[in-house]
């Protein structure tokens, strides 16, 4: 069953990450995966996480009913990997450093990249590379002007 009221965590559903019903079988489990992900996300904040309204996964061309933001079709978001997220009474930059940080204490172990932008934060289950051999491997970066974290290990582009 995919319909928009089909629940993929808690307190998510296919409305919010698939709002055109369009994922098939990987990606349907790779949206139950990220939905996992943003409940932790939830718990820790103690406050409802919001999906914007195209921060879900975006399908193809010949299945969209409606304008979606340009993005590469490497895109987290076509993958059904990504969520671009909202939490009220809190900015990108602390949800985006609290998320970082979860990922560094393995909370969020299926997290692989984090975008910090004026007013969301992308989050998405990218897997991570050969952390044994590389170190941390999570994939951040912010959008122009924001100072995501000094402390962080210096950005990259994922
Ligand atoms: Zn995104």
């Amino acid at each position: 069953m995919w319909t928009p009221d089909t629940r993929l965590a808690r307190h998510f559903t296919v409305r919010e990450l698939d709002p055109e019903g369009a994922a098939d079988g990987k990606h349907r489990d790779r949206l139950r995966e990220l939905a996992g992900v943003l409940e932790i996300i939830r718990e820790r904040t103690a406050r409802p996480v919001i999906v914007t309204p195209s921060g879900g996964y975006q399908p193809p061309a010949e299945q969209q009913s409606r304008p979606w933001p340009p993005r590469k079709p490497t895109s987290q978001h076509r993958q059904a990997r990504a969520a671009d997220i909202i939490v009220r009474g809190m900015s990108s930059v602390d949800l985006a450093n609290l998320v970082i940080a979860l990922c560094r204490g393995g909370v969020l172990d299926a997290v692989g990249g984090v975008g910090c932008y004026r007013g969301f934060v992308h989050v998405d289950t990218r897997p991570r590379r050969s952390r044994q051999t590389l170190g941390y491997q999570l994939a951040m970066w912010a959008g122009d002007g924001i100072d995501l974290d000094r402390s962080a290990p210096r950005f990259s582009l994922g």
